[in-house]
């Protein structure tokens, strides 16, 4: 097969396994979306992507990301969706150029889109990113102790009353486990706060999960994933490693 053909292939297989998982967890197949993961690949890479029926692409860093929007313009344009740590600086960029941010994990870089997006039109929608395992190499506002949940009212509750950044869900990352099963009660922990979150601040409708990569996303769907975010089970490996 050639890296077309292929593409093609793993992407049909990964979208059945999606579907496969929602109906063992009793959700609609559409419940759902699929975020190709395109970091380190080239754009003909991504470009055989959308053709074989990508529709939504993520990338962790922002100006690696602009590039690539910019060679993908036009009718087929993907959304794009940021899915790494931005940098203050970046903040500006990031709001321009993504329709998504899954990764807002700090009040600056909150205050600093919300400017930007104001100048921009209120695009953005956000996820707030929750480190669940307590690991000190995950970004992320510390969700892993239950008891301090009411920590998090104050902040979460700012974020819910930005006016241009929409805050619509949570994103997580599961620590790397050798087994998939291993990565459930982080996140089941995610599920868990998001319901917390839906009684202390009803404002949030906090619909999306953002949770589940190559190695877990059967397993995050089964507990509630709304979004997946999948690179190498579609791509193959990253070019370079990493
Ligand atoms: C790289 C990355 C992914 C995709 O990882 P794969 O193992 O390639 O599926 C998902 N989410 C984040 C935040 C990433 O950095």
């Amino acid at each position: 097969m050639n890296g077309a053909t292929q593409i093609h292939a793993n992407l049909v297989r990964v979208q059945t396994q999606i579907a496969q998982a929602c109906q063992r967890s009793q959700r609609e197949p559409g419940a759902v979306r699929l975020i190709v993961v395109t970091k380190g690949h080239p754009v003909e890479t991504l470009r055989a992507a959308i053709q074989a029926g990508a529709t939504d692409l993520g990338e962790n860093y922002v100006e690696e990301g602009m590039a690539k929007i910019a060679a993908l313009g036009g009718e087929n344009a993907p959304t794009w969706h940021m899915i790494g740590h931005v940098q203050s600086r970046k903040a500006k960029a990031a709001v321009e150029n993504f329709s998504w941010v899954h990764s807002l994990d700090s009040l600056k870089l909150a205050a600093r889109m919300e400017r930007f997006a104001e100048e921009y039109g209120c695009k953005v929608k956000a996820l707030i990113e929750c480190n669940v395992s307590g690991e000190e190499t995950k970004f992320g506002f510390p969700v892993f102790a239950e008891d301090r949940w009411e920590d998090l009212l104050a902040p979460f509750e700012q974020l819910a009353s930005l006016r241009c950044v929409e805050i619509v869900g949570l994103m997580t990352m599961a620590p790397f486990l050798p087994q998939a099963e291993a990565a459930r009660p982080f996140f089941h922990r995610l599920v868990r706060l998001r319901d917390f979150l839906r009684s202390r601040i009803p404002s949030v409708e906090w619909r999306e999960l953002s949770m589940g990569m190559s190695a877990d996303f059967e397993v995050a769907i089964e507990e509630g994933a709304t979004m997946v975010r999948i690179g190498q089970a579609i791509l193959g490996p990253r070019p370079g490693g990493g």
